[in-house]
């Protein structure tokens, strides 16, 4: 990362900026993550992904018709799915699915060889099952986290030969306050975490117990390792379906095909929402090491996207940026971004723990406290959600 340094400040952290001048629309920098995993029910529906790079393996035209329960779903345009089946591979032992030889071999390289479960039909007694198991009933779609991300950093260490350089790296990750740490477990388990917390910590140490991370295994260390997850998990989808929408937006057509193959694909996300909803793509989360030490801006100068249809994360300038300015993503999605400070700041607070001083945030500071009905309606349901 020659264009971006990561600064660290004892009172606010690590923060990201920019060493070299930057306009509108460029690449600031692409990184894989230290880790990824896709979700597990996401899995368990057969949104099939690379077991490493999360890449979206279904072509466009299957996964179509499963979004869509339509079987006899007819994609026009063949040739703009870039799904290469010809190149996936499985492990030999275990038979998980990757999307080439080379992730297969980097996924066994780094963590697999410990979390093979060796027989290709998942035995349910076999102690990752339980776990994963025990996961999906704590935590329903939508998902925004997952236990097996927890796995593989366990995984990596177990692996690696210098245990000291990836234990380095996973302690620059954000860390919280023990009162965060049962907030964010709260939110990602609901009232009763602490029993649950509890049963997770005993089926990953049954499952994965391993002496060089002991810390990781005690329950102060295992809701740690939990909150960090759930703080610095960076959201990832991959999707041969909007691949091939994409490249479809590419063709040069006359303006009745055009025309034709727009209806077409307004229509296919029409059947497709009314069957699958917003679950549309293979989700997961990894945890990146720059991605990560960006901070929030409600009004941001970059933005997190992911190209290559896998996880290789690309940073994009939204803004011109200078040289020694810092660069901020917005943590908040496309809908909450346009509401009223108020709304932002107290999503914000129940999600990632922290009052915004963003300088939009900062002109806005004499707005009153106004929320908007639908706002209001979603207070009531999380109070009753919550007592
Ligand atoms: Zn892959
Ligand atoms: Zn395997
Ligand atoms: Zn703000």
């Amino acid at each position: 990362m020659e264009h971006v340094e990561i600064r660290v400040d004892k009172l606010k952290g690590r923060s990201l900026f920019a060493v070299k001048d930057f306009k509108k629309g460029d690449i600031l920098f692409e990184e894989t993550p230290l880790v990824c995993s896709q979700f597990e029910w996401n899995a368990l529906y057969k949104y099939l992904a690379c077991d490493h790079c999360m890449k979206s393996l279904e072509n466009a035209e299957d996964m179509s018709r499963r979004l869509a329960a339509n079987p006899s779903l007819v994609l026009p345009f063949p040739q703009c799915c870039k799904v290469k089946k010809e190149e996936h591979t499985v492990c030999p032992h275990c038979k998980v699915l990757y999307c080439s030889d080379g992730c297969r071999d980097s996924a066994w390289h780094l963590y697999h060889r410990v979390l093979c479960q060796g027989a290709s039909v998942a035995d349910p007694n076999h102690p990752t099952e339980k776990l994963k198991d025990a996961w999906r009933n704590m935590h329903y779609p939508p998902e925004t986290s997952s236990i097996m991300l927890i796995a593989r950093m366990i995984a990596l260490v177990k692996q690696c030969d210098k245990k000291d350089q990836i234990l380095s790296k996973f302690a620059e990750f954000c860390k919280s306050t023990v009162n965060e740490e049962e907030h964010i477990a709260h939110k990602l388990l609901g009232k009763e975490f602490q029993e649950q917390l509890e049963i997770l910590r005993s089926l990953v140490c049954e499952a994965f117990y391993d002496e060089h991370v002991q810390q990781w295994f005690t329950p102060e260390g295992f809701r740690s390792l939990f909150a960090l997850i759930g703080t610095n998990g960076q959201g990832v989808g991959t999707s041969s379906l909007s691949v091939w929408v994409h490249n479809c937006d590419a063709l040069e057509l006359s303006d009745e095909e055009r025309q034709t193959l727009d209806a077409f694909i307004d229509q296919l996300y029409v059947d497709i929402e009314k069957e699958s909803g917003t679950f549309l793509n293979c989700e997961g989360s990894g945890l990146y090491t720059f991605q990560s030490a960006c901070n929030h801006s409600c009004q941001p100068n970059a933005e997190v996207t992911f190209p290559h249809n896998n996880f290789t994360l690309q940073m994009v300038a939204v803004q011109d940026i200078k040289a020694g300015e810092e660069i901020c993503i917005s943590y908040l999605d496309e809908c909450d971004r346009e509401r009223s400070r108020h709304s932002r700041q107290k999503a914000l607070r129940e999600n990632y723990l922290f009052n915004c001083n963003c300088s939009l945030c900062q002109s806005q500071i004499d707005d009153p406290d106004v929320t908007s009905e639908e706002e209001e309606e979603e207070d009531e349901e999380q109070m009753q959600e919550d007592s």
